[in-house]
């Protein structure tokens, strides 16, 4: 017999909870715990930490192993996200847009159909069979012939890819020809924006006319008249939405959407020029969540059902269950490994974030794929992500959590982070440490509802 490593997290006066590496945890009491630090095991003892893999015994080990071929089995399966940004420019002006998209009127930042080919040409030579493609911008419809004929050319190459497609829009540009299209090419994955309830949309998202008439317009008739499946909808949250917690969650409730996934505006692209006006602290963003967070477990409880994304993945974590592939929350992160992005003029980037900063370019679609995915700057990032070597090693939320290294450099300067200052991984440290804590709590149950 022998300890594994762990590390100890207290959840409440006599409840201690010990995490190992590989992510298994066991809540013990205080008594439990000195034994444990004395090597005074008695056999229900002994058997509850052998079961968790705490300590390592001839019988547990094959299971651990097991264990880390499923943390860690993003590392060999190929890119599987492919993220095409037809064009740079986009009709709205978001004072947080990571992209620092250009107006619809300016000349240049439009994928061509010449670099559109080389694009499928490119991603035509990954290993894997079925991957998903992804349209991402400035407002992919702002360039909708290049997006046409990167699905019907698609549709025509041989040998042919199982592709999954998928849009994310902020839905202002969509009419009847674009959705019939999309219906008949079976391009039903959508992803939107929506920040809140009118007055908190529009002041994030100005558009000459209104944001959210529009969004919500399509977002209903996507759904009634063209039969789309489920669209989902990202809600980024500035200073202002702060206010606003229970409102945004009414709002998402009122327009059907199952779930909501408050994101932070980060310090990185148009985001980074305007952050007296709409950045904030950790803090105030931690509040924000927890609030939209305890707002969705009430709802839920009186029988309107609504997820908050973050708490979902990771108390899907916590409780062991397998959970959707999430890019940023896989250690490493997806950036080069399981994502890439690819801009108009044909230039590759990590990931979709990656694109805001040039640090983060690996090369063309010029360049056979194999070099660009096993380039100094892809395994970089692996190495970087990976976060071996960094303080990240010695914290107990490790197993469940990357760093940006896009992130960092944006707001740091440096692709390693300064962690005691890193804005993300104060809010991951606070919020892994409330969902365990819930797990120990009523709430336990709305979180396992979401889960299942
Ligand atoms: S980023 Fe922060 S919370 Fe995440 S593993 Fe590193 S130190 Fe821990
Ligand atoms: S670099 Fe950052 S944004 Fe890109 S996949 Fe990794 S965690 Fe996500």
């Amino acid at each position: 017999m022998q300890f594994n490593k762990f590390l100890v997290h207290k959840v409440s006066p006599n409840t201690q909870v010990l995490i190992t590496d590989a992510g298994n945890w066991l809540a013990v009491s205080q008594s439990e715990l000195k034994s444990i630090k004395e090597r005074k095991l008695g056999l229900s003892l002994r058997k509850k930490l052998e079961n968790k893999k705490i300590i390592l015994t001839s019988k547990n080990k094959k299971a651990l192993l097991h264990d880390y071929s499923q943390l860690y089995s993003h590392l060999t399966q190929g890119i599987s996200l492919h993220i095409i940004n037809p064009t740079m420019k986009c009709n709205h002006s978001c004072p947080y847009c990571y992209a620092e998209a250009p107006p619809v009127e300016s000349k240049g930042s439009d994928m061509s159909i010449e670099t559109a080919k080389k694009t499928i040409d490119f991603i035509w030579q990954s290993p894997r069979k079925n991957i998903v493609i992804e349209f991402q911008g400035g407002e992919p419809l702002a360039n909708f012939p290049a997006m046409q004929f990167i699905i019907d050319y698609a549709a025509k190459k041989r040998p042919r890819k199982n592709i999954h497609w998928r849009v994310v829009s902020n839905l202002s540009l969509m009419d009847e020809t674009i959705a019939s299209y999309f219906k008949k090419n079976n391009v039903t994955d959508l992803c939107t924006s929506l920040d809140g309830p009118e007055k908190v949309h529009d002041k994030n998202r100005p558009l000459h006319g209104g944001s959210y008439k529009k969004v919500v317009y399509w977002l209903n008739a996507l759904r009634s008249e063209f039969d789309f499946g489920r669209i989902g909808a990202l809600c980024t949250v500035t200073k202002y939405s702060l206010h606003f917690a229970e409102e945004i969650v009414g709002e998402y409730l009122a327009q059907k959407l199952p779930d909501i996934t408050p994101v932070p505006v980060r310090k990185i692209g148009r985001a980074k020029h305007n952050w007296d006006k709409i950045g904030y602290s950790p803090q105030q963003y931690i509040s924000f969540w927890r609030e939209t967070l305890n707002c969705c477990i009430q709802k839920t409880r009186a029988g309107k059902p609504i997820s908050e994304q973050f708490s979902l993945m990771i108390a899907r974590k916590l409780l062991g269950e397998k959970a959707p592939y999430h890019s940023c929350f896989s250690k490493p992160c997806g950036a080069a490994l399981m994502q890439a992005s690819y801009q108009p003029d044909g230039s590759i980037y990590t990931c979709d974030e990656g694109k805001a900063e040039r640090l983060f370019k690996l090369g063309t679609v010029e360049q056979p794929y194999r070099k660009i995915f096993t380039s100094p700057n892809a395994l970089n990032m692996l190495s970087l992500s990976s976060s071996l070597g960094l303080l990240c090693n010695e914290c107990k939320w490790n197993p469940y959590c990357s760093f940006c290294p896009v992130m960092a450099h944006s707001s740091q300067g440096s692709p390693t982070p300064l962690l005691y200052n890193n804005a993300d991984c104060t809010i991951r440290k606070a919020q892994f440490s409330l969902i365990l804590k819930k797990l120990f709590s009523k709430d336990r149950a709305i979180l396992q509802s979401w889960v299942n």
